[in-house]
């Protein structure tokens, strides 16, 4: 049986980058405070508690002076602010393109434009990039939604950073409808769109996809998405654990595609598992 793992598969820059500041903060022997998940892949966050980082939900947990680590998808600017007047030190892990997204939010709401954020409302990134724009933006996950939406003067539309880009286009296109002044930032990362071009052809060549990513992670479930909508059989995995033995039945071929904020450690324990397993 031949094993195809996607050549981009696993660890972005952003996530990449985190990771290495949080390790390289804990070195120093600190507790280091993160709001929310650094990243989303409870295997990398369990490594890192045990060597002493502390994921918080809530700013009220970071205790004074402490220092604290803003999560790869970036927060809203005033706990970061209310952390430095509690002399706290900041160690900013926002991706740099997560940073754009807010840095686009923040001139769209200054220059008084009706802003759009093409995302997930509920997903971490997208409120954080809301916060760049004091909270005004509308947030759309579905093209559909538009008709049924009022908006006035000029619109600025932005978007998470792993969304699809067809959704962004369908938003796009519903939103001309509504509007002759239109200003577009595609600030879709090159990662996410990367990935899911290669999950795409991938599913096209094997009998089977394995995703390997956290349940909680955004853009390993774009990467499933789109594998599925290829009619490949796919199956949405966090650890080698998870394989089921009749999953290879009469398989020739078998896909890997991991999220993100999926480390290597755990691609190489499923292609093993595979190995093992065929
Ligand atoms: S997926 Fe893109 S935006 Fe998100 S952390 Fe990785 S490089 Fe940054």
């Amino acid at each position: 049986m031949e094993i195809i793992i996607a050549k981009h598969a696993g660890f972005c820059f952003g996530v990449r980058r985190a990771v290495d500041m949080a390790e390289k903060a804990l070195e120093g022997g600190r507790r280091v405070y993160c709001l929310g998940s650094l990243i989303h892949n409870q295997q990398v966050i369990e490594k890192l508690e045990q060597r002493g980082l502390v994921t918080v939900k809530d700013p009220a947990e970071v205790p004074v002076g402490s220092l604290f680590l803003v999560r790869s998808h970036g927060i809203d600017p005033n706990i970061v602010k209310d952390i430095i007047a509690q002399n706290g030190e900041i160690l900013d892990a926002t991706c740099p393109f997560v940073r754009r997204a807010q840095m686009v939010a923040e001139k769209f709401h200054n220059d008084g434009f009706d802003v759009v954020i093409c995302g997930d409302p509920e997903h971490a990134e997208v409120i954080g990039i809301n916060a760049w724009a004091s909270n005004s933006a509308k947030i759309i996950h579905d093209a559909n939604e538009v008709s049924s939406m009022k908006f006035k003067g000029t619109v600025g539309i932005l978007s998470q950073t792993t969304q699809k880009v067809e959704l962004l286009q369908d938003i796009v296109a519903e939103l001309l409808k509504k509007t002759k002044h239109l200003v577009i930032e595609n600030t879709i990362c090159l990662d996410s769109s990367t990935k899911q071009a290669e999950v795409s052809a991938l599913a096209k060549e094997v009998d089977i996809v394995l995703v390997i990513g956290g349940r909680n992670s955004s853009n390993t479930g774009k990467l499933v998405q789109l594998s599925e909508a290829q009619k490949t059989p796919t199956k949405h995995i966090e650890t080698a654990s998870e394989l089921q033995l009749e999953w290879f039945a009469g398989v020739k071929k078998v896909g890997i595609a991991a999220g993100a904020s999926t480390a290597q450690f755990l691609i190489d324990e499923v292609v093993d598992k595979v190995e093992s397993l065929c």
